[in-house]
């Protein structure tokens, strides 16, 4: 198949489609793969490395769309992009349909077969191409936490994992899922007083299991999290709920309650964050205050570390972008339930249930 990787167009969106070493990987098992010039320019892929993996460099997005069977990128096509797609192409990139209409009646338009990142299925019921972002956001929610807390930041000016003779930080985890677990391994590095606050008791008890005695695990009460958000110096808001906006765990009040200069990171932003005080942040101006609490609340972390997000995005989806480009489109969903799931949109129509019903649309 020949496979097509345009330049991400999507403000500060430095990611790319497929790393050099993917593109190796479709190149060997005999696929033609195109990519925009300076498509990897913003984490250090020069268009060499792409030439050196087999892939072939061309000047703009209209060729590598005219040259190219599947599509592979990261964010949701933009207008000049959609512009692009004809019935023959396989577009496969973030979609998030569900709340931009705009967006699918271009796609409905161009005739295209779409397969979204993000409904694409494990056999655990899982998202796995959602997955590797939110293990990145995790991790970096205690990075961004222990740098808010120095002073200098306007913090408590407070170290996350103490000293000998002065004790660590306390960090309260609300939610044990993807990005709870890792922002607990990063705070368990820096050897912070972590404890996990979760609904779902199995998973406390996984928890319980895997971290042994480095971490406490405590039924997310509201009575327990209002004492946590009390004592702690840094709460990583870490919940989902599928397909809801994320429930308002913490409350004004309860921030009110906090130390001065204590530090509150909420990866749920993007799902409507679960703090009341929360509201969508960018990289460019990242933080505000509250009761002289400082609150972070980006809704796209992992740009910030967008080269190892790019790698763990392409870990994810290149089995997938594999199956596709050696059966094509209809023999890999076919092959693959999981695979099928992730289709949005075919042949001028809404092929997901969910994302129909969320735009009011015949399924
Ligand atoms: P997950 O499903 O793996 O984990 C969520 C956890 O929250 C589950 O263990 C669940 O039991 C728990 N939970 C649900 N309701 C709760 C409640 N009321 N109290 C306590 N715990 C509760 O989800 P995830 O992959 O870790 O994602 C978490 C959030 O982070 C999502 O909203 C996701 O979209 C978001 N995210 C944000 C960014 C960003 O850049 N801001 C990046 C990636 C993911």
């Amino acid at each position: 198949m020949r496979v097509g990787v345009p330049k991400e167009i999507k403000n500060h969106e430095y990611r790319v489609g497929l790393t050099p070493p993917s593109v190796a990987e479709l190149v060997a098992a005999g696929h033609e793969v195109v990519v925009e010039t300076k498509a990897g320019d913003g984490i250090d892929f020069s268009d060499q490395d792409y030439v050196e993996a087999g892939a072939r460099i061309v000047p703009t997005a209209a060729e590598v769309f005219a040259q190219s069977d599947m599509i592979v990128k990261v964010k949701e096509p933009q207008a000049q992009e959609i512009a692009l797609l004809e019935p023959r192409h396989l577009l496969f990139t973030y979609l998030h349909l569900a709340p931009d209409p705009e967006q699918a009646a271009g796609l409905i338009k161009s005739g295209a077969t779409c397969i979204a990142y993000e409904t694409v299925t494990a056999r655990d019921g899982s998202l796995p191409l959602l997955k590797p972002m939110s293990e990145v956001a995790g991790r970096m929610s205690v990075q961004v936490g222990a740098h808010y807390l120095e002073k200098e930041q306007g913090g408590r000016g407070v170290l996350l994992g103490g000293v000998p003779g002065v004790a660590p930080a306390k960090v309260a985890i609300l939610g044990g899922g993807v990005s709870g677990v890792n922002a607990a391994q990063m705070a368990v590095g820096m050897r912070a007083d972590v404890t996990i606050y979760d609904i779902n008791n199995a998973r406390l008890a996984e928890l319980d299991m895997f971290f042994s005695n480095q971490i406490k695990t405590a039924f997310a009460s509201k009575a327990a999290v209002a004492a946590a958000v009390r004592n702690a110096h840094l709460v990583i808001g870490a919940v989902l709920v599928p397909g809801a906006a994320a429930p308002k765990l913490v409350t004004r009040e309860m921030v009110k309650t906090m130390k001065r200069g204590s530090v509150m990171v909420d990866i749920a932003i993007d799902q409507g964050g679960c703090f009341e005080t929360s509201h969508a942040t960018t990289h460019q101006d990242p933080v505000f205050e509250v009761d002289g609490v400082i609150h972070y609340c980006v809704a796209n972390m992992p740009g910030a570390v967008a080269r190892t997000s790019a790698f763990a995005l392409n870990n994810a989806t290149l089995p997938f972008a594999l199956k596709l480009a050696n059966l094509g489109a209809e023999a890999a969903m076919r092959a693959d339930q999981h695979l099928a799931n992730g289709l949005n949109v075919m042949r001028g129509e809404i092929r997901h249930k969910a994302v129909a019903e969320a735009l009011g649309l015949e399924y």
